[in-house]
């Protein structure tokens, strides 16, 4: 916290600080060989999602007084001293100080989390019955999705709770042109006919890292064609799977929207082809991604 590894307990600030104004990152760092193990660490994309930090940070003008050396030292320190040697999750807040507006706090919590991902983990294959909120995503005019701040969250947890309250797993948004935006926090892919679509920048998403990933490594590796175009509610409705992607969801099947189930095998083929080739990748069994793994 702000330079320092302090205990959770003791790491307090004012409960006049002004939260509405923070950004932060969901990082994960992934056991070396398997990711279900225990072992040694590496973060996944860490520059990817140091950068993303950075622009956060430039939309909602704040400076990180920190350099990206600086912040994986603290990373590292933290993750270090927990002694954690199971999957990580790595949360860096910033957010300008209460009494000094011009300046930030930095804190870099981290704890530990069960992956999804693995073969013939039960986790996974759990049925998950979404619907389309009847709220739309945050548009980039109003509240740029683009920035990963706090605010965006409340317009998730809108969303997020009109599912629950419905007895749903959980939601998807159209955004503000009636097109399929995201999840509640993670991107969406939809495969139809053997192909996979997933929604462009302007549909109101979060540039997201595993979304970025997956359109790098779908069509090279697995030779299944990905494409970026706007997707219409009812093209949703009649896909054979749909699944999110996300640093937090990994790649997460969806049984049902609205419940209409999707397709006819549940996990489809193509997302259980796609989660785990990702998870060889975050284990680092793909050679040729290993620049992508930053060792703890
Ligand atoms: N959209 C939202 C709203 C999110 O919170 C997340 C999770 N960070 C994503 C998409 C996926 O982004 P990433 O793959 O970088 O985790």
């Amino acid at each position: 916290m702000d330079g320092d590894v302090v205990e959770t307990r003791k790491a307090l600030v004012s409960a006049m600080e002004p939260i509405h104004l923070g950004i932060f990152e969901g990082i994960k760092a992934y056991v070396e060989g398997d990711i279900r193990g225990k072992g040694k660490l590496n973060i996944f994309r860490w520059k990817s999602h140091v950068e993303r930090l950075r622009r956060s940070a430039a939309i909602c003008g704040m400076k990180i007084p920190f350099s990206d050396e600086q912040l994986l030292e603290g990373t590292q320190k933290t993750l270090k001293t927990n002694g954690f040697d199971s999957n990580v999750y790595i949360q860096p807040r910033i957010w300008p100080k209460a009494e000094d507006p011009q300046t930030v706090h930095v804190v870099i919590p981290a704890w530990s989390f069960e992956t999804l991902l693995g073969k013939g983990n039960p986790l996974f294959s759990k049925n998950r019955r979404f619907i389309i909120s009847s709220w739309r995503r945050i548009a980039s005019d109003a509240l740029p999705p683009q920035a990963k701040s706090w605010a965006n969250y409340a317009n998730s947890a809108l969303a997020l709770r009109e599912s629950m309250r419905l007895g749903r797993d959980g939601a998807i948004f159209l955004d503000n042109r009636g097109f399929v935006s995201e999840g509640t926090g993670a991107c969406m892919m939809a495969v139809r006919n053997g192909k996979i679509a997933t929604p462009p920048v302007t549909a109101s998403i979060l540039e997201s890292i595993t979304r970025e990933t997956l359109l790098e490594i779908i069509p090279k590796d697995l030779e299944i064609p990905v494409e970026v175009k706007d997707i219409a509610r009812v093209e949703l409705y009649s896909s054979d799977e749909v699944f999110l992607c996300g640093t937090g969801g990994e790649v997460t099947p969806i049984t049902s929207i609205d419940d209409l189930p999707l397709g006819k095998e549940y996990p489809g083929p193509i997302t259980k082809c796609v989660a785990q080739y990702y998870s060889d990748v975050l284990a680092g069994k793909v050679r040729k991604y290993k620049e992508w793994l930053t060792p703890s």
